[in-house]
């Protein structure tokens, strides 16, 4: 069920279960803002989330309300990620789903990080 981005941030969603560590996640990366681990259902040869650590709904919430420094952060670990990974040379797609048109199911903002081989159109037809 898609998610509606303006409620409030849902402490119990299954991200913030996995930051807390009450639930295990195959961990990529790691630092003071963010974290990145290997999606439970891929879509992709490589299909990564990165996540901020702070509690933030989507993409909306986080670019209206987090500070420079974690919005820095959380990018520059989508690309930390991507190069350790060894997606730049073939190239990738980062998406991220926002709301009920965008399909988002998780309430806290995730990068999705997709490579491994050709990706195909950008949208569903
Ligand atoms: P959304 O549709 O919200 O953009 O994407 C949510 C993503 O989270 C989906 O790709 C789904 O497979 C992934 N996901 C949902 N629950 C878990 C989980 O418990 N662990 C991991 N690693 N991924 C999850």
């Amino acid at each position: 069920m898609p998610i509606d981005p303006t409620e409030a941030y849902d402490p119990d969603n299954i991200f913030a279960k996995i930051l807390r560590g009450e639930i295990p996640c195959n961990k990529v990366y790691e630092d003071d803002h963010a974290l990145a681990f290997h999606d439970i259902n891929p879509q992709a040869d490589v299909h990564i989330l990165v996540i901020p650590k702070g509690a933030y709904v989507s993409w909306d919430d986080f670019s209206a309300k987090a500070s420079n420094e974690e919005i820095a952060g959380f990018v520059r670990a989508v690309g930390h990620v991507a190069r350790d990974r060894g997606l730049v040379v073939r190239g990738y797609r980062v998406l991220a789903n926002i709301g009920r048109n965008g399909g988002q199911e998780v309430p806290h903002l995730h990068a999705h990080l997709f490579g491994g081989g050709p990706l195909g159109p950008m949208l569903a037809r």
